[in-house]
């Protein structure tokens, strides 16, 4: 926190589902108030925790507007919607007859800090996909490339880039913790990375802690949804190739997508809303994946895979392709073990 001030932060809803906020409200050990007041990040308004609506806030508005109330940071949650043609006509503003995208723009003018919380709002998401008739689109990028509302070049006040603190939804601690170091002048531009995500938690893949990962070595692959083996071989997982910590920070205090039995989407990355495919489908060419592990030249990847399967011990072959762990593991001293286990 820079002084005894407050870090103000306004939060504003788009063209998105509310779902980043409602993963926020799980933030806990603690609460989500209790974090940001010990960080001492104050939340000035948001659309669905704060009271005053209608010519209450749009007063509020005028003032954040003009600077006669300071803030510090906008928090925008979900996509920026330009349509129809560029007028941005498709979403108004309640009571106020002017369009979301000239407010947002407009306010992000005033913060010393912008930040796209979730990856509709980072790169136009689940909103942009399809037809795109809403000409949805993020506040510094449309999908991978860099743009958007603000445009490509664009510095914020505090002299960084939107912050895209990208996930569908985002984990609760993406957020406060980016809030946190953000009050206290910690986050320079080096700790973002290529796309503008917090490197705190894109420096990691998806992969790494995954409960599956005993199934991966060996390629013992899950065949159906319930099963336990490792889903990247056919049923989708992209955790190799996602930049999040999920499975090191997991959410809601032990959950996330691999835990659940759920293949990683690979959420935080532009474009993942259409991978020209069924989600959880492992797209291959001759029997390999087409996505490959992250670092991993794609012979070394088929040398490694073949060699991997031809030593998975039975204990993994079975359980990969069960809904519960059938064969257990063997004892580590000689003669301790139960025969027929592996
Ligand atoms: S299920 Fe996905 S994240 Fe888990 S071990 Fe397999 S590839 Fe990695
Ligand atoms: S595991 Fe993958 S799909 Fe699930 S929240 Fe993390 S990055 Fe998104």
């Amino acid at each position: 926190m820079r002084g005894a001030r407050p870090y103000r932060v306004l939060w504003l809803q788009s063209g998105g589902c509310g779902g980043c906020s409602m993963s926020l409200l799980n933030a806990e050990q603690p609460d989500l108030y209790t974090l940001l007041s010990a960080h001492g990040v104050e939340l000035v308004w948001h659309p669905s925790l704060s009271e005053s609506c209608g010519d209450d806030f749009l007063r509020l508005l005028a003032d954040l507007e003009s600077g006669r109330e300071p803030f510090d940071a906008l928090c925008l949650e979900g996509s920026v919607m330009r349509g129809p043609n560029g007028s941005g006509r498709f979403h108004q503003l309640a009571g106020s007859g002017r369009s979301m995208m000239e407010v947002i723009a407009g306010l992000a003018g005033r913060a010393r800090h912008v930040l796209a919380i979730g990856s509709c709002a980072a790169f136009g998401g689940v909103t942009a996909a399809g037809g795109n008739l809403a000409e949805a689109c993020g506040l510094q990028y449309e999908g991978e490339v860099a743009g958007g509302l603000l445009g490509a070049g664009w510095r914020s006040r505090g002299g960084l880039p939107v912050i895209n603190v990208a996930g569908c939804p985002t984990h609760p601690a993406w957020v406060t913790d980016t809030l946190a170091q953000l009050a206290r002048d910690e986050l320079p531009e080096e700790r973002l990375d290529a796309l503008g995500r917090p490197r705190d938690y894109t420096d990691h893949l998806v992969h790494h802690g995954c409960p599956r990962n005993e199934y991966y070595e060996y390629k013992a692959s899950a065949e159906r949804p319930s099963d336990l083996g490792c889903m990247m071989e056919n049923l989708g997982c992209l955790g190799t190739q996602a930049r999040a910590d999920c499975n090191i920070r997991p959410w809601n205090g032990g959950g996330s997508c691999l835990r659940g039995g759920y293949a990683c989407i690979n959420c935080t990355a532009p474009g993942f809303e259409e991978p020209g495919h069924a989600f959880a489908e492992t797209p291959k060419i001759a029997g390999i994946p087409i996505g490959l592990p992250t670092d991993m030249p794609k012979a070394w990847f088929v040398a490694l895979a073949s060699l991997s399967k031809a030593a998975t011990p039975r204990r993994l072959k079975v359980n990969a392709v069960a809904d519960h762990v059938r064969v257990t593991p063997g004892a580590s001293a000689p003669g301790r073990g139960k025969k027929g286990r592996s």
